[in-house]
């Protein structure tokens, strides 16, 4: 069977073609033909050998953590799912360990011992071959009216854990909050989508990012009705002056300094969700912002990975911004790329999208 795979030790990524076809071996678990892979900055840690790793004993590691696939086969006690359905699976599975309060009560975005596995991404294979094979419990159906919008599931689904938890947070205040102001940094897909997911709760939403416009990532913020304003032109500080002060600020651009700045254009008691993994040193003054984070009594908090729920809401959340915005979601995709051009998609060589995904079937 085909698969892209990275070999660390080799510092190879290729197609392989002589992966093992799976086998459903045991009944609750369903077989999956892949049709698409998102590919996101994950990836391209791993296709450069800086995170991930391989499953036990094997000298690769298949790619894949988004994903889109049509159902083949399915256990005897598969209930829900049958051939012909579309599926969205999961990233990570619970650490082993009897000890973990998260895994064992069935939510392991929020493992405490670091020993879960992630498909495609640390200790587990991943989606990025021709078929797969995974427990029901792990996929999500997927409405056929979404199914050329699904594979942005999975990203979606750090929003919708995000904004789970900016509701609690600010169940905190004596009093009721309404949605209020947010701002997102970084107009990538999981920018994009979260500011769609912020719309959607009735937050007044402006994305923050780098270029300057006009731009393809400024032009599909735009067409939600939502301003983009680029980080070049304006400070943070003029930020404020022009549009207030944000109850909410949603990272997505996974650098450091850039997310420590835009902090300060969060208002008292407001919320900072970080996302983006910065990937390299930034030095940077934090006295100041931990001042500020004090004083204003605002919580600063990151988040990984995504529970059950948050696929099934990303998956009604998909319903309505494709109702909400005819073509916004589509905008975002670019599909045409091949599992050969796995590398060159991910380094950003033959990006061609925001969202840049490559096509199985
Ligand atoms: C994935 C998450 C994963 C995280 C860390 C992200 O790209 O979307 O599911 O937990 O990487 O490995």
């Amino acid at each position: 069977m085909k698969a892209v795979a990275v070999f660390p030790h080799k510092r190879e990524v290729r197609v392989i073609t002589d992966a093992p076809e799976p086998r459903l071996q045991s009944p609750t678990q369903v077989k999956v033909r892949t049709r698409e892979i998102g590919v996101c900055g994950t990836d391209k840690e791993i296709v450069e050998f800086v995170y991930g790793s391989p499953p036990p004993g094997s000298d690769h590691l298949i790619m894949g953590h988004e994903c889109l696939g049509e159902v083949v086969g399915v256990g005897e006690a598969v209930r829900g799912l049958k051939r012909g359905d579309w599926v969205v699976p999961r990233v990570r599975r619970p650490c082993p360990h009897a000890t973990c309060p998260a895994c064992r009560g069935g939510s392991p975005d929020f493992c405490i011992t670091g020993d879960y596995t992630e498909r495609g991404i640390k200790g587990a294979h991943g989606f990025a071959a021709e078929h797969f094979v995974e427990d029901a419990a792990y996929l999500h159906r997927v409405p056929d009216a979404l199914k050329d919008v699904a594979v942005l599931t999975e990203p979606l689904t750090i929003a919708e854990k995000a904004l789970r938890q900016v509701e609690r947070f600010q169940d905190r205040l004596p009093w009721k909050a309404g949605p209020g102001r947010a701002l997102v940094l970084g107009a990538g897909p999981v920018g994009q989508l979260g500011a769609m997911a912020l719309l959607r709760r009735g937050y007044a939403t402006t994305v923050y990012s780098r270029s300057p416009k006009p731009n393809a990532k400024a032009a599909a913020v735009e067409a939600l009705g939502a301003p983009y304003i680029s980080s070049k032109e304006v400070r943070p500080e003029e930020l404020v002056r022009r549009a207030g002060k944000a109850d909410v600020i949603y990272e997505a651009a996974g650098v450091a300094k850039a997310a420590l700045e835009t902090l300060k254009a969060l208002g008292a008691n407001g919320v900072c969700v970080l996302t983006g993994v910065p990937s390299k040193e930034e030095p940077f003054e934090v006295a100041p912002v931990l001042k500020q984070v004090v004083l204003g009594n605002q919580v600063l908090v990151g988040t990984v990975n995504a529970a059950a729920a948050d696929f099934d809401m990303a998956l009604e959340d998909l319903g309505h911004f494709r109702a909400r915005w005819p073509g916004g979601l589509e905008r975002l995709l670019c599909t045409e790329h091949s599992p050969e051009d796995f590398r060159d998609v991910v380094t950003g060589k033959k990006a061609g999208g925001i969202k840049d995904v490559i096509r199985f079937i």
